[in-house]
């Protein structure tokens, strides 16, 4: 099933006196259960291509389904809905929500969605456990170390059991040991409950872990490798 479709999409940015063309006519297909690593160098259009995949921006052209609906054509006020319910983000910084719990940040998107107080409370609980942090659930923020943040934002991202989660540079803030203990639980969250993940990255160890790579450049796709599983394991 193909959970993300982007049929040439271009993004110019015209805030600047000389336009920047930052995406310049993508095409990607991403099938449900798929672990992708959007890669290239810095300025290539990543970070674009997933903002407009999570439908937090635009495109200047072109065409973006997601589960099969043409979300371009949605109203603002539906575009949020739309996100809220599809959609789970991790961020580079981990965004967060300094004065909120880690079980509080987690539960806060199904609060949105109007789930009942007693399941929100208790499926928090469940990612939060998920993600190596049961005994962590009622720390704030600043009172956890940059990976255990970025796990809660792993766990937020899933709480609203979206169709799939995007992550720009997850790791790019973590120590190598966070970075690779991150990506263990991705990879096991993919494994074992087919989430479907879109992760932009340059490091090395990160692409190591896909099982596919799409390689950007000049807001181009010019590689796309799929790889066995077998060959992810075994490096
Ligand atoms: P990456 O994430 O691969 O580093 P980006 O998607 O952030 O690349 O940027 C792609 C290009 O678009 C770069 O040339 C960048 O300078 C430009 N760009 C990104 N965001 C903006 C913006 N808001 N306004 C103008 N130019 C932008
Ligand atoms: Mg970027």
């Amino acid at each position: 099933m193909e959970v993300i479709k982007t049929e040439n999409i271009t993004k110019v940015y015209n805030e600047t006196k000389i336009p920047v063309h930052a995406l310049n006519g993508v095409d990607l297909v991403i099938k449900k259960g798929e672990f992708t690593a959007i890669v290239g160098p810095s300025g290539s259009g990543k970070s674009t291509l997933l903002n407009i995949i999570g439908g937090l921006d635009n495109p200047s052209s072109g065409v973006l389904s997601v589960g099969g609906q043409d979300i371009t054509q949605l109203k603002e006020s539906q575009l949020i809905d739309f996100r809220l319910n599809n959609i789970g983000f991790v961020f580079q910084a981990y965004n967060l929500i300094p004065v909120l719990t880690a079980l509080e940040n987690v539960a806060f998107i199904m609060q949105l969605q109007k789930k009942p107080k007693k399941e929100v409370h208790q499926r928090a609980t469940e990612l939060l456990t998920e993600v190596g942090l049961g005994d962590r659930l009622n720390n704030r923020p600043a009172e956890l170390s940059g990976g255990q943040q970025q796990r809660v934002a792993v766990a937020r991202a899933l709480a609203s059991k979206p169709q799939f989660v995007l992550a720009d540079e997850p790791t790019a803030n973590l120590d190598s040991k966070s970075a690779e203990n991150l990506l263990d639980i991705m990879a096991r969250l993919n494994q074992e409950e087919n989430i479907t993940f879109v992760f932009s990255t340059h490091d090395p160890r990160v692409i190591n872990r896909a099982h596919r790579v799409v390689t950007l450049e000049d807001g181009k796709i010019v590689k796309d490798e799929h790889k066995q599983r077998e060959e992810v394991i075994n490096g």
